[in-house]
């Protein structure tokens, strides 16, 4: 837990989420100020800042994220592949647009057009 980190305040319970997938290692959760109407978070529970920090230790935790999203954006309401679909942005550093600095991934889906994006 990093502190003033939004995001550990979050996966610790201490600031309340709209929960849409929990384990060990990932929390996802959906955006307070959604761009798209399907819009979810998906987080490390450990603080890693951004993909700046991340190494080959991290390698299997992104690939477990990466790999459920598609399986959690279903479940959230986009439609299949390839009339559906989704995005998936990972903002990292001022100029990426990163504002929360604790690694997430945003998924975003459903139909057009979105409030951005
Ligand atoms: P970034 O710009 O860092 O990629 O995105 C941060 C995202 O976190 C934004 O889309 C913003 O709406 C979302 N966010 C910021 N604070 C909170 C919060 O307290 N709860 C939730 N659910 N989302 C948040
Ligand atoms: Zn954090």
């Amino acid at each position: 837990m990093s502190d003033n980190c939004i995001f550990c305040k979050i996966v610790a319970g201490a600031i309340p989420s709209r929960k849409v997938y929990e384990d060990e290692d990932i929390l996802a959760f959906h955006d307070v100020n959604p761009w798209a109407p399907v819009h979810f978070l998906m987080v490390p529970k450990r603080h890693i800042p951004s993909m700046a920090q991340v190494g080959p230790e991290h390698a299997a935790l992104l690939g477990r994220m990466l790999t459920l999203a598609p399986q959690l954006a279903l479940q959230e309401g986009c439609r299949p592949y390839p009339e559906g679909g989704f995005r998936i942005v990972t903002n990292t550093g001022a100029e990426g647009g990163q504002e929360v600095h604790h690694l997430h991934v945003h998924v975003m889906g459903g139909p057009r057009p979105w409030a951005r994006g």
